[in-house]
């Protein structure tokens, strides 16, 4: 059986979805595997570093020939049409608010399967692509920011006087604030972090910054089964919004990273808000693609609005490709591994197991996800 891993079509994606090492493994598996040639360059992984992991070198149109095919991103109507019918596809699919591109997998007759809904269960947590990315981007918004910054984060006591230490803000605390309040913290910031979820108080106090938010009963019951963020009351918001409006005057650096599963972005930080801060202060806004926190963030752009940066990079785990393939890759290794039959090396999918069931997007020509099947145009 051949698994295929495409250079992705899309130019600003550098990921990839294989590296050697997880090459060797679908290979054990019982895969031939073929890689696109320059599939990993924007990652660092040469076409050379995937033959001798046992790949061999192709190009798109080897998609024909693919049982499975591994990618980042959801794959276009032109790249579909050279996927054989039955092929089972693995990506970060962004179902959301693309329907009819859904569709458009299932009339191509491959069974998708999307990275994003992988459950967060115990036994799915190699498998858990908003992990690790998301930890990427929080580290790699930390370092975006220090590089916009035209100060120095750390306390420095040197002969000629003395600097303080930066203010970091971070807001939204799941897995890439948390790295961020690491990452802030080890390059020497004092840090300070806000959620909606009370979980995460002790998380934020346990990285040695301090928890600011309004305590109220709605905020100790806002916390779905998932350990998902809730939408909250529009009369919450405006009380958390006075409380961290004084806080960030304050700052020198925020960064955003807040969102809600298949919602807008929250609206977290107002320009009247921001204006406040001092000049050359930094706002990374990592939930810029999905509508922002940001008032005035732009997509995939650096804007300065009353001398504050605002920074909305695209695909900011991205801006590390080389860490974040190695990962991504292998968070897709390990949900093909429970695809296939190990005794008789075939892809065996089983519709019963419940990581299938969460993640199957489009089976046999058909948009079969709850969430989707239906309402698919
Ligand atoms: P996310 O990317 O969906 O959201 C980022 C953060 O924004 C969340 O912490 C959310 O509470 C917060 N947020 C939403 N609205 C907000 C608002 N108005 N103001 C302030 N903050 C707001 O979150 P995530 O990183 O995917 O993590 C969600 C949860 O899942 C976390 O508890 C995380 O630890 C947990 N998790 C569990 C597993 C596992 O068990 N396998 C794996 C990964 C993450």
């Amino acid at each position: 059986q051949t698994l295929f891993i495409p250079k992705e079509a899309d130019a600003s994606e550098p990921r990839v979805g294989g590296s050697a090492e997880t090459v060797k493994k679908l290979i054990s598996l019982g895969f031939s595997v073929i890689v696109e040639s320059g599939a990993g360059v924007l990652s660092r992984i040469p076409d050379r570093e995937f033959e001798s992991a046992g790949a061999s070198i192709g190009k798109a149109a080897d998609a024909k020939s693919a049982d499975i095919v591994l990618k980042v991103r959801r794959p276009s109507s032109t790249e579909l049409k050279s996927y054989k019918k039955g092929a089972v596809v693995i990506a970060m699919l962004d179902p959301y608010g693309n329907e009819t591109a859904i569709k458009e997998l299932a009339d191509a007759g491959v069974t998708a399967f999307t990275m994003e809904f992988m459950p967060r269960i115990t036994r799915a947590q190699v498998m858990d692509v908003l992990s690790s990315q998301a930890n990427l981007a929080g580290y790699q918004a930390v370092v975006d920011a220090a590089e916009e910054y035209d100060r120095a984060l750390p306390m420095m006591m040197t002969a000629a006087g003395t600097v303080p230490a930066a203010k970091v803000f971070i807001m939204g605390v799941g897995v890439a604030g948390l790295q961020a309040i690491a990452t802030a913290r080890r390059l020497g910031a004092v840090v300070t972090a806000t959620d909606v979820r009370p979980a995460v108080k002790e998380q934020v106090a346990s990285l040695g910054a301090k928890f600011l938010a309004v305590e109220d009963e709605e905020f100790k019951a806002a916390e779905t089964a998932g350990g998902y963020a809730k939408e909250m009351s529009k009369e919450y918001q405006a009380k958390q919004a006075a409380l961290v409006a004084e806080h960030i005057a304050k700052q020198d650096i925020i960064i955003t990273t807040a969102l809600i599963p298949g919602r807008p972005a929250p609206r977290l930080v107002t320009r009247e808000m921001y204006s406040r801060m001092r000049p050359g202060s930094v706002i990374i806004d990592l939930a810029v693609e999905r509508g922002g926190n940001v008032e005035g963030a732009v997509a995939g752009k650096i804007v300065e609005v009353d001398g504050v940066k605002i920074v909305g990079h695209l695909n900011v785990a991205g801006r590390i490709a080389a860490t974040a393939s190695q990962l991504y890759a292998k968070n897709l290794v390990a949900f093909v591994e429970t695809l296939v039959d190990k005794e008789a090396k075939v892809i065996k999918v089983n519709f019963d197991d419940e990581l299938v069931k969460a993640t199957v997007l489009t089976h046999d020509g058909k948009v079969v996800h709850p969430a989707f099947a239906g309402g698919a145009a």
